[in-house]
């Protein structure tokens, strides 16, 4: 695909999905990089519940340094995956409070040498919580990409790669949004919404997929 056929798919996304963002709820960078690492394997509605009271509870990074992991898995134990992320979730907050002096680092090798963060959950807090141009590739990011051609489906990080390289950084931030909003309104893993689809005419796989 080129660039101007790739451009052309964004303009129909940016009319399909205006002022996209991420459904996790945070007020601040440290929120949403607790969120970010809770939702592996669960729904942002999910999270949201939980780090409702959570953050309620405990609302700094100095908080979270109090606390031993087993304390924290009782208020994330909804969350799943809950021994891991809540380990995880206390020595990030102890190197946040002894590195950065409570605050989220904002580059992207400082975030991935916190633990449990990987590149999508710290390309997920440089978009969304600093404005920094990133691209999460997710499940959704990963599968409607390559269904629709904008990128070859090797590999998240391949993926990744070819979205920078097709899509302008100034987009970045949107186009990640657009992607998973694509994938959860048409494009579902299982069963897409082809006939129905707006992406239809730019679509190879939807094109074969309807015959
Ligand atoms: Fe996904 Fe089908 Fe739309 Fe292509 S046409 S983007 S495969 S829903």
């Amino acid at each position: 695909m080129n660039k101007n056929e790739a451009a052309e798919i964004l303009k129909l996304l940016d009319k399909m999905y205006p002022n996209p963002r991420t459904d996790l709820l945070f007020n601040n960078s440290f929120e949403l990089l607790i969120a970010v690492m809770l939702s592996a394997q669960t729904t942002d509605k999910q999270v949201n519940r939980v780090t409702e009271k959570l953050f309620k509870k405990y609302p700094t990074p100095w908080d979270f340094i109090n606390l031993t992991p087993e304390e924290l898995e009782k208020d994330i134990k909804k969350c799943g995956l809950f021994r891991n992320k809540s380990r995880n979730i206390v020595t990030t907050a102890n190197i946040i409070v002894q590195e950065y002096n409570g605050k989220v680092p904002d580059r992207l090798e400082q975030l991935l040498k916190l633990p449990g963060v990987g590149r999508k959950t710290a390309s997920v807090v440089l978009a969304n919580a600093f404005g920094i141009p990133a691209f999460p590739v997710d499940t959704h990011v990963y599968r409607v990409s390559y269904r629709l051609g904008l990128a070859g489906g090797k590999n998240p990080l391949v993926t990744e790669k070819e979205l920078k390289e097709i899509i302008p950084e100034s987009l970045w931030n949107k186009a990640h949004h657009w992607l998973i909003a694509h994938g959860r309104t048409f494009c579902s893993a299982r069963r897409p919404q082809c006939q129905e689809c707006p992406l239809l005419d730019y679509c190879k796989n939807g094109k074969k997929n309807i015959l």
